[in-house]
């Protein structure tokens, strides 16, 4: 019998340093192809939470930081990963919690639940018969989650030389520059509702209330006027665009102020501003897709992605993570979509019976 360290040594050293697992799981994919169950037209993306294998109470205020006497595997992997934008380097905002045991999980309630320790597996499927293309483990917030979609899309791309001419996901997927990046640099329609902060709950005008002039670049209000970049003439043209890429579209302050529609269009301020983003084009697009009958269709096929995370969690049994630190995670999340690609190779081409003796 080998010695139980065996298993670990191999598990932490050779497994992991050869990238074995991600080789079994691209195999599992590449079977899947060859066996023509990868249509490769359609993808569906999206991640759920997994808990992590910690105890909540061991850990510190996120704004104290990890204390220099926590050690172990776990800690030196999320120092590794500080830097990497699927994990530390995913969003500037300071966790509320820090765990000591593995401090690269993330302390999250985005299930509305009681919060937890987590870490986000995220899944490229195809449509046709739901084959897991790609997955990810990622830290549990949306940036880093939209990151992993990227990634997916561009390795599945390199690896298998498919990508697909439409995506599905949800409005977490929906922010300008992803849209973007979809539509301008991969060519791929988002079936994908448009991340849009712009509604009002006061009664007010939303931005939906002003039609945009493309030839003109200028918005008009409810009110017939125009609200341009700049109401001034410049001697040096500014380029009108914030560091969060939003173009604003200002009204004349004479126009507002003589207005009846004021206190709907512009209650608290002297003149109405109205934020466009360098990207809306993309949203135009997604807005577009949206009210089409292949959008409904689209709609009703993201739940295959859901159904496989369901099948993760209570057949499979990984509603929480067996192994530490983002290696565990990863190790793990690679494994489990393997076995459900080739449970569902079995489902779909069932072996040949052997002959009967
Ligand atoms: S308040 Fe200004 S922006 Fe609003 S409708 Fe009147 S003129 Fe147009």
């Amino acid at each position: 019998m080998p010695d139980h360290s065996t298993f670990l040594k191999n598990r932490h050293g050779r497994f992991r340093d050869s990238d074995l697992l991600r080789e079994l799981f691209e195999m599992t994919v590449a079977r899947c192809i060859a066996e023509r169950l990868v249509g490769g037209h359609g993808f569906a993306v999206d991640a759920s939470l997994i808990r992590a294998d910690v105890h909540r109470q061991r850990s510190v205020p996120g704004e104290q930081g990890l204390p220099p006497e926590a050690v172990g595997r776990a800690v030196a992997e999320y120092l590794d990963v500080l830097d990497d934008a699927a994990f530390g380097a995913a969003t500037p905002v300071t966790p509320k919690r820090i765990n000591l045991t593995d401090p690269a999980s993330r302390w999250t309630a985005a299930t509305r639940e009681a919060a937890f320790y987590a870490y986000s597996t995220n899944y490229l499927i195809d449509l046709d018969h739901a084959v897991i293309v790609d997955v990810e483990a990622t830290t549990s917030v949306r940036q880093a989650e939209v990151t992993a979609q990227r990634r997916m899309i561009e390795r599945t791309q390199a690896r298998f030389g498919i990508w697909p001419e439409r995506l599905v996901a949800d409005a977490a997927y929906g922010s300008a520059p992803n849209l973007a990046w979809l539509v301008e640099d991969m060519s791929i329609e988002p079936h994908i509702p448009v991340f849009d902060k712009s509604a009002r709950t006061d009664g007010s005008f939303e931005r939906a209330d002003f039609i945009y002039d493309h030839e003109d670049d200028s918005y008009i209000c409810p009110g017939g006027k125009r609200l341009r970049r700049s109401n001034r003439n410049f001697s040096t043209p500014r380029a009108g665009v914030d560091a969060d890429g939003s173009i604003r579209y200002r009204a004349r302050l004479q126009d507002c102020q003589s207005c009846n529609l004021r206190q709907r269009c512009t209650p608290n301020m002297p003149a109405r501003k109205v934020t466009r983003s360098i990207h809306e084009g993309a949203r135009d697009m997604a807005r577009d897709i949206a009210t089409t009958d292949a959008y409904l269709v689209s709609r009703r096929q993201r739940k295959k992605v859901e159904m496989l995370f369901a099948h993760l969690k209570r057949i499979l049994k990984l509603d929480r993570l067996r192994l530490r630190g983002p290696n565990g995670a990863r190790d793990e999340f690679h494994l489990a979509a393997a076995a459900q690609n080739l449970r569902k190779l079995a489902k779909i081409i069932p072996m040949a019976q052997p002959a009967p003796a």
